[in-house]
């Protein structure tokens, strides 16, 4: 069926806008967030927009282009997307105005300030009408916006440096993939968000903190939102870093359930894990389940502020098995702070008690915001040896894993704490072909290596709650607590 539009354009004009997502068009019709945006700049009049990806190129000369950025090493395919239509990777070698927005840049904008002449930090949804429209009377005037945006909430310009409020969108409307198609990664879903952020506060995970404080859709504008899309297809998702804290969680499922649609959830807290819930989900058509366990054992993972037990893990697996859901895949992660041998035999413990299931292993990387911001990353021989002996003891009893490799990721803790200096490492990086031997080359040629943080952080002019102070009495109360 190729696109289908759940929207009406607005008048075509000659403001060009590219939007850009750094990724395949399949994943791209798969990312409500970049598809929503790209919804309200289309519906816009006067406003020619253009959604463009890797495998999509756009068409007409642009006035602005945005990027959606999400993970640290996107950076590699918008040079390359950038490159390939003719824009410079640098903002002052450039006249059109190129911004970014997304977690990555919420987060930490600065190793990427000579890219890119403005980011948005938050929820772009609050400013992003008001951006084109302050682009589009400022055509030509690349100083004089540059200015106006700068004075604009929640906008950061590198060249007019000043401390930035994350915008925090109150989610009154439910934001959804306002395009369908058959060639969508998820093809043919509507997926609709349920809540944004999560008020669990685990203490290395940002879809938390960058996100306080969690926020619902309303019941009435999500049921509102559901038949809307049951109107175009049948099958539904449900989006949320911890959808079952929607207050009417149960109603929704319940609700879906009786229109008979098939629905899938993104992720669901072992915690939520109950009878009905699984039911629904099997009857709707959902065959697996990830639960995110994190640690191996309950102390570790009081220490994060995970606080789950061994006993309610199993328990949740026992519910899912009784009720219809077999695949069952355990995320965690290696080299938390504080993690010792008994941790990871904590892994082998539970793997023990436990038939069919798989595990999936990421290392610890330390992210800004969080109360584990200024923590030290493990050596990645440490985290090599810790994965060379997780496999061979899961092999054993016949346990499914697979794992990240701590060699990328001590790369995402370098970009992900970095600051301004980075800038030409990661020009070199993508020249010579963005792979990890890369990476060290340029890292030897500018001396780049893990950060010396001081109480000085380079993010600290981005203001969002609960802040500094909170992160490190945070912190502090976390490792007295599990000691
Ligand atoms: S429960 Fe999941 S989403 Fe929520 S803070 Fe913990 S890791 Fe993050």
């Amino acid at each position: 069926m190729g696109e289908k539009l759940l929207y009406k354009p607005g008048g075509g004009g000659d403001f060009n806008i590219w939007m850009g997502f750094p990724g395949n068009h399949s994943f791209a019709l798969s990312s409500p967030g970049y598809l929503w945006l790209c919804k309200m700049i289309d519906e816009m009049d006067g406003v020619n927009l253009e959604r463009f990806c890797t495998d999509r190129q756009p068409k007409n000369a642009p006035n602005l282009v945005g990027f959606s950025f999400t993970f640290d090493n996107d950076f590699l395919t918008i040079f390359e997307m950038l490159q390939k239509n003719k824009l410079a990777l640098k903002a002052d070698e450039r006249a059109t105005l190129v911004f970014a927005g997304g977690p990555v840049v919420t987060t930490n904008p600065m190793p990427y300030v000579d890219f890119f002449d403005f980011f948005i930090i938050g929820d772009g949804e609050d400013v992003i009408e008001k951006i084109v429209e302050i682009c589009r009377q400022g055509v030509n005037d690349k100083e004089n916006t540059l200015k106006t945006l700068s004075e604009l909430e929640g906008v950061f310009v590198p060249k007019y440096p000043k401390p930035v409020k994350k915008l925090t969108s109150r989610l009154e409307h439910c934001v959804y993939t306002p395009i369908l198609s058959d060639e969508a990664f998820f093809a043919n879903t509507f997926i609709v968000e349920l809540s944004r952020g999560c008020a669990n506060r685990c203490a290395f995970c940002i879809a938390s903190y960058i996100n306080l404080p969690l926020r619902c859709a309303p019941f009435d504008e999500l049921m509102k939102t559901v038949e809307f899309g049951l109107k175009h297809t049948d099958k539904i998702a449900l989006l949320g870093a911890q959808v079952s804290a929607h207050p009417r969680f149960m109603d929704i499922l319940r609700y879906i359930d009786k229109r008979g649609a098939k629905m899938s959830i993104s992720s669901l807290r072992v915690d939520a894990i109950e009878p009905e819930v699984v039911q629904i989900l099997a009857r709707a058509g959902q065959k697996s389940v990830t639960l995110a366990i994190e640690a191996g054992t309950d102390r570790l993972r009081k220490r994060i502020n995970k606080n789950l037990t061994d006993e309610q893990i199993l328990q949740a697996v026992q519910i899912c098995r009784d009720n219809g859901l077999s695949g069952i895949k355990f995320y965690a992660m290696l080299g938390l702070p504080g993690e010792t041998q008994e941790d990871i035999e904590g892994f082998l413990t539970l793997a023990k008690k436990m038939r069919n299931v798989s595990f999936g292993f990421s290392t610890f990387v330390p992210k800004p915001h969080t109360p584990f911001q200024s923590c030290n990353r493990a050596e990645v021989k440490e985290l090599e040896d810790k994965i060379n002996y997780l496999k061979k003891e899961f092999h054993k009893l016949g346990i499914k894993t697979s794992f990240s490799s701590p060699k990328w990721d001590y790369w995402q803790s370098v970009l992900s704490r970095g600051d301004s200096d980075l800038g030409e490492f990661l020009v070199e990086v993508y020249k010579n072909g963005g792979k990890l031997g890369a990476f060290n080359a340029a890292a030897k040629k500018y001396n780049i290596g893990s950060p010396n943080l001081t109480d000085n952080l380079p993010w600290d002019f981005i203001q969002m709650p609960p802040g500094k102070e909170f992160l490190k009495s945070e912190f502090k109360r976390l490792l007295q607590e599990a000691d």
